[in-house]
């Protein structure tokens, strides 16, 4: 979601006259586009703001702004923050290039957020963030033939633990004519791959006259536009999941067979605490299901260790599930509480921070022990990726280096591919030859 945020805002910018600079000293404008889910993303945005000072004070004509949830949940509060000239939320993205041109003209600090993001009566807000994807949401600025379109904005799940709802209001599909209209202009742009974006997006509903749109229905008329190849969808609720989707997935090669649909935990007890709507045994049938219906499904999924009150025994039982689901991949987090969720309000936290340490590298372990083996099944084999462009770390690769850079690709399940080759190959399809694999990357060579 912050991944495309950033880009409406910076092809807006790049509209009215802005370019972006490599060097924070050089810029005229900093924005900064933050995260609430943890504390520590919050943290890393004061520390920037911290920094920022310093440049402010040999250039006092500097403009910077705080973007998305944390300018939402924090508000007036930020802009005290003595560096902060403008604070705007998720929902007044839209307002920021008259907001710079505001702040540049007046010198004048500036405050856009929603005053009750949870009630109704924002059409004209909603009206506007759909135009502002409209004009700009031109594709991902750094991976060629990419595209991020949201199909939802906010949630209403609360989970217990979670601030999303609270700065991201509530749950509203966008209509799937709009959504498809924008999904035809990208591939026009030569977008071959879209991702599509909400929550918990399993639970898209657009209800039109008599007819309703699900996902599947979405899926299916995405899976129509030409010159789109592959389409994946992020992040599935375990909750009310329609299976539906499973049979689109099955039946439509462009659907790409990855599902990264987060358990949090393995245990009954905590995943009541945490309200999320499924009990661990419902979760791994619904994972059996979906194997069942498309076999070569890869299933990524989400943690939180530490949660209030998680014992030894209930990790052990998150350290089960992870073993039975066999997943492509985790990520794992330790519980941070959130000011205004319930967690933070009605449980004390009382994990100590060693214990969350502790738990968390136990499961990426258990995790990594589970994907080198089964990443070995790969060796040999031909994969088709569409490819990202130059690999960023210098990885260790097996294949000959023949003078060519070492470049990035993703396979349909979402696996990292990393190889030799041209730099023109970049947002292109191509097959790679698979000749050494590790927990979370698989190796090979062009073929
Ligand atoms: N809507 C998505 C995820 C949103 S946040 C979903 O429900 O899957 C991404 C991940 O951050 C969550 O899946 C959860 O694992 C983690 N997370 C959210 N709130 C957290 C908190 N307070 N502490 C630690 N991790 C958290
Ligand atoms: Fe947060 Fe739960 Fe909504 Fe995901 S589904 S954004 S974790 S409240």
């Amino acid at each position: 979601m912050n991944k495309l945020d950033t880009s409406l805002v910076a092809n807006a910018l790049r509209q009215a006259g802005f370019e972006t600079t490599e060097k924070v000293t050089d810029a005229d404008v900093v924005l900064i586009n933050t995260c609430s889910v943890r504390q520590h993303a919050e943290q890393r945005v004061l520390s920037h703001l911290g920094h920022l000072k310093h440049i402010k004070k040999s250039r006092p004509e500097l403009i910077v702004g705080v973007i998305g949830c944390m300018a939402q949940r924090l508000g007036g509060e930020l802009l005290k923050h003595e560096v902060v000239d403008i604070v705007a939320g998720p929902a007044q993205i839209p307002q920021i290039p008259k907001l710079v041109a505001e702040a540049a003209s007046h010198e004048m600090k500036l405050l856009a957020v929603s005053e009750q993001i949870r009630t109704a009566g924002r059409d004209s807000e909603i009206d506007a963030l759909d135009g502002f994807e409209r004009d700009y949401g031109s594709g991902d600025n750094n991976i060629k033939s990419q595209a991020f379109v949201r199909v939802m904005r906010g949630c209403n799940n609360f989970c217990t633990y979670c601030v999303v709802p609270y700065v991201r209001g509530p749950e509203i599909s966008r209509a799937p004519g709009a959504i498809i209209e924008q999904m035809k202009k990208l591939a026009q742009k030569g977008i071959k791959q879209i991702t599509l974006l909400g929550q918990s997006i399993d639970s898209y509903r657009y209800t039109s006259g008599n007819e309703t749109y699900r996902l599947a229905e979405l899926l299916r008329m995405g899976a129509e536009v030409d010159g789109i190849r592959w389409i994946r969808f992020i992040t599935s609720h375990p909750r009310r999941f329609d299976e539906a989707i499973l049979q689109v997935m099955a039946e439509t090669p462009k659907v790409c067979p990855y599902l990264h649909i987060p358990a949090q935990s393995g245990s009954d007890e905590i995943l009541k605490a945490m309200n999320r709507g499924y009990t661990a045994g419902e979760y791994i049938e619904l994972i059996e299901k979906a194997r069942a219906i498309v076999p070569d499904i890869a299933i990524a999924g989400d943690f939180i260790v530490g949660f209030p009150g998680e014992t030894e025994d209930n990790f052990a039982e998150t350290v089960r599930l992870v073993k039975k689901v066999q997943y492509k991949n985790i990520f794992v987090f330790k519980y941070s509480p959130r000011p205004g969720t319930k967690a933070e309000e009605k449980l004390a936290d009382t994990v100590p921070l060693e214990v969350k340490k502790q738990r968390n590298t136990e499961l990426l372990e258990i995790q990594n022990e589970i994907a080198e083996r089964y990443n070995k099944r790969f060796l040999n084999k031909k994969v088709e990726v569409l490819v990202e462009g130059p690999s960023k770390k210098p990885h260790l690769n097996s294949a000959e280096a023949d003078n060519q850079p070492q470049l990035i690709g993703r396979t349909a399940t979402d696996y990292i591919v990393v190889f030799n080759g041209s730099e023109k190959l970049a947002g292109q399809f191509t097959k790679v030859k698979i000749t050494k694999t590790s927990p979370l990357t698989l190796f090979g060579q062009l073929t």
